[in-house]
C-alpha cells in the first residue's frame, strides 16, 4: 500500500506520519529529495535529502523520481529506488507529499495508492502554528497561508479526510485507515488459495 498524506503546512501531517511509523515498524516513510534549505534541526537523509537544483534536475532527467513537483519555487520529489525496495519486501510506504505528488502517484499506481488529507480545525490555528515555528519571515508566512488555501482546495481528491482537532484522535483515525485498508480483498492475495481450500474441504 502507498499511503499518501497531504495537508497544508502546519496541519500536523509530518508529526502524524512520523508517529505512525514509530507505532508500525512494518511501515516505512518515504524520504523526499528537495532543493530547499534545511530548517534548524532537520537532518539530511532523515527529514529530506537536501540537494542542489542541478543535482535535482539531473535526477529528473534520469527518471529517478516516482513523482516530483515545485512547491514554493523549490523542487520536491520522491526517489523511486527505496519505495520499490520497500514494496517488494511487502512493506507499506507512507508519503508526506503535496496534492501534485498525490495526483501523480495515484495515476501511476491507482490500485496501491490510498490518499488521506489532513485538515486543521481552523485556518487561524494553522497560522498560529506556522508563527510558533518561529523560523519563517512574515512574507514567507503569508505565502504559506495562500499556499495552504490552495492545498485545501484539493481535499475532495482524497479517499479519507482527517480533521486534526487533537493529535491522539487524528493518529487513531489514521491507524484505523491503515488497518481497514490492509483488510481489502485486493491486498490479501492469499485469500484465493484459502477459499479454494475451503471449497475443497467437502470433496
Ligand atoms: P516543507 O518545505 O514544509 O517540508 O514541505 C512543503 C510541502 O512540500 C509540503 O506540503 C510537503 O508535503 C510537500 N512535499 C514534501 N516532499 C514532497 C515530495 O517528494 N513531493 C511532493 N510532490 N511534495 C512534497
Amino acid at each position: 500500500m502507498m499511503l499518501v498524506l497531504s495537508s497544508p503546512s502546519g496541519a500536523g501531517k509530518t508529526t502524524l506520519s512520523k508517529r505512525l511509523i514509530m507505532h508500525h515498524p512494518d511501515v516505512v516513510l518515504s524520504v523526499s529529495a528537495t532543493t530547499r534549505a534545511a530548517r534548524p534541526g532537520e537532518l539530511d537523509g532523515e527529514d529530506y535529502f537536501f540537494v542542489s537544483h542541478e543535482a535535482f534536475e539531473k535526477r529528473i532527467a534520469e527518471g529517478g523520481f516516482f513523482e516530483h513537483a515545485k512547491v514554493f519555487d523549490q523542487y520536491y520529489g520522491t526517489p523511486i529506488a527505496p519505495v520499490e525496495e520497500a514494496l517488494t519486501e511487502g512493506r507499506d510506504v507512507v508519503f508526506d507529499i503535496d496534492w501534485q505528488g498525490a495526483q501523480q502517484l495515484a495515476e501511476k499506481a491507482p490500485r496501491d495508492v490510498v490518499r488521506v488529507f489532513i485538515l486543521p480545525p481552523s485556518m487561524k490555528l494553522l497560522e498560529d502554528r506556522l508563527r510558533k515555528r518561529g523560523q519563517d519571515s512574515e512574507d514567507i508566512i503569508n505565502g504559506r497561508m495562500a499556499r495552504a488555501e490552495a492545498e485545501v482546495s484539493h481535499w475532495e481528491e482524497y479517499d479519507y479526510v482527517i480533521v486534526n482537532e487533537d493529535f491522539s484522535g487524528a493518529l487513531e483515525e489514521l491507524e484505523l485507515i491503515l488497518r481497514a485498508e490492509r483488510l481489502r480483498r485486493t491486498r490479501r492475495p492469499w485469500l484465493r488459495g484459502f477459499v479454494d481450500e475451503l471449497m475443497s474441504e467437502r470433496d
